[in-house]
């Protein structure tokens, strides 16, 4: 009656924490915390939901052009971008 932790993945209930965390341990229970930011895919770990991004592309752009809406990973990759077709934004621009 005291089985107050339970196994985050399945139904199993234990009376300790460490009890919990060794079947999960064993059954590899632990609930995917980490989420891709792109596709739905979760990970134990962010080193293996980075590492998923690496290896797919799926990191978030995020970073904008301020004049049209294409988005890029990376500021430089957008500062890039508005060099390139000439369209900086003619208000102040932000210093980096
Ligand atoms: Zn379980
Ligand atoms: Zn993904
Ligand atoms: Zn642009």
């Amino acid at each position: 009656m005291y089985d107050d932790y339970e196994c985050e993945t399945c139904d199993k209930r234990f009376r300790t924490q460490p009890a919990a965390n060794q079947h999960m341990d064993d059954t590899g229970h632990w609930e995917p915390q980490f989420e891709c930011e792109t596709c739905d895919k979760r990970f134990r770990t962010q080193p293996a939901a980075d590492q998923h991004m690496d290896d797919t592309g799926h990191w978030e752009p995020q970073f904008e052009c301020e004049t049209c809406d294409k988005r890029f990973r990376t500021q430089p990759a957008a500062n890039q971008h508005m060099n390139a077709v000439n369209h900086h934004k003619q208000h102040h621009w932000p210093r980096l």
